[in-house]
């Protein structure tokens, strides 16, 4: 029986997740303290956490996150986890024209090969959704794989249209994202907390429901700043005993579940 192959990603935004969403953040210190508690707190929990279960993972990460932060970058090269494409300033890139989300790639492109001596392979919109030039982008810097899509439970490769692409698409979904149970503030209308075991069950059922279906993934996307917290913590902790618990599981990078699934997948939807 072929193991299920579990991707666990995070999307370090740090203060730019804030300034994303007010153009004025940048002049609110506690607005955007709430960025920086992810790469100086939740970040060491993490990759402790990471470290105890052996478990790999994706970091996104913002090229400005990158610079700004080089002793968390550090820590999270010398776990051996891999740092992928998350755009430059993390604007909402279906605000952006085509030349300013070509500089936003190449920015990002840059501070992470500086920072890592590795390119990157893969790419997640920081705007949740994609622009008419983002696959384009994502081809003329040669990145093999998006994680933006949520209409499947399997890895497919994307089409531009009626363009077929060699993108290996690797889909994911709001109910496995750390964002929609804990994400708060009261700057944010309509947030509300989830209780951490919200999110246990919801994890764990989608884990075993999907590991009941060959062909599948089970992805979840995290950010520091919010998995970072000791609740939520213990959310991630208790959803990683379950899936171990199933003995089914195989813990991948996306770049090495790519690799090898990459051979397998059809042109096409689906
Ligand atoms: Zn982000």
């Amino acid at each position: 029986m072929p193991k299920i192959p579990v991707l666990f990603t995070f999307d370090m935004d740090a203060e730019t997740l804030w300034t994303a969403r007010d153009p004025e953040g940048h002049r609110k210190p506690v607005w955007l303290s709430q960025g920086h508690y992810g790469p100086t707190v939740g970040l060491p929990r993490i990759l402790g956490l990471l470290d105890r279960y052996g478990i790999p993972a994706t970091f996104f990460i913002p090229g400005r996150v990158v610079e700004n932060y080089p002793a968390q970058i550090e820590q999270i090269l010398a776990a051996g986890l891999p740092i992928e494409h998350h755009s430059y300033s993390h604007t909402w890139s279906d605000s952006l024209g085509a030349e300013e989300e070509e500089r936003e790639f190449q920015q990002g492109w840059d501070a992470i090969l500086a920072a890592t001596g590795r390119k990157p392979q893969g790419w997640r919109s920081p705007a949740g959704e994609l622009t008419a030039h983002s696959i384009p982008l994502m081809e003329k810097f040669g990145l093999g794989f998006s994680s933006n899509m949520f209409d499947a439970d399997t890895a497919y490769l994307l089409r531009d249209g009626e363009r077929a692409t060699q993108i290996v698409e690797l889909p994911f979904a709001w109910a496995l994202d750390d964002a929609p149970f804990f994400m708060y503030s009261n700057r944010l209308p309509g947030r509300v907390m989830a209780a951490p075991s919200v999110a246990v069950e919801t994890w764990c059922r989608e884990y075993d429901g999907l590991a009941a279906e060959p062909g599948t993934h089970f992805m979840i996307a995290m950010h520091p700043q919010v998995t970072g917290r000791p609740s939520r913590l213990w959310a991630l902790e208790q959803t990683i005993k379950h899936i171990l618990g199933t003995g089914t599981a195989e813990f991948l990078t996306c770049a090495d579940y790519v690799a090898r699934v990459r051979p397998s997948l059809t042109q096409g939807t689906p």
